[in-house]
């Protein structure tokens, strides 16, 4: 399905002028060394909502998340919140709110 594999922006002419960020292909980033602006607006998860998908495999917003940063903490072990999804590095967040879109349950929310 990978709905998002199809915005990898333009192709063909032009699209040279265009390759400034890195390749999306299959929803992960080749690039996660590179250095890049930290993020002012990342997102976070609000526990109080979270249903961590009903226990599913791979959640919604670990399924859409381009740049592979959303865990479902399943024992409580990280968050202290079991079967809660969190944003594992805020900082690396790409603020494409993709996750805030797709969550079923309005669960995540952008910090300021
Ligand atoms: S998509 Fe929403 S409800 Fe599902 S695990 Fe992520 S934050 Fe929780
Ligand atoms: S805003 Fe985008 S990059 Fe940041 S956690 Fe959500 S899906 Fe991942």
């Amino acid at each position: 399905m990978a709905w998002y594999g199809r915005m990898t922006g333009p192709e063909g002419q032009g699209a040279s002028q265009n390759r400034v960020r890195p390749s999306r292909t299959n929803g992960r980033s080749k690039h996660r060394s590179e250095s890049r602006r930290k993020s002012t607006l990342p997102t976070f998860v609000r526990t109080e909502k979270c249903d961590g998908c009903k226990g599913q495999d791979k959640t919604a917003c670990m399924y859409i998340c381009p740049h592979d940063l959303m865990r479902l903490d399943k024992d409580g072990s990280e968050t202290g919140h079991a079967m809660k999804s969190y944003n594992l590095e805020p900082e690396q967040c790409w603020e494409c709110y993709s996750c805030i879109k797709i969550c079923p349950q309005q669960a995540i929310e952008a910090r300021a």
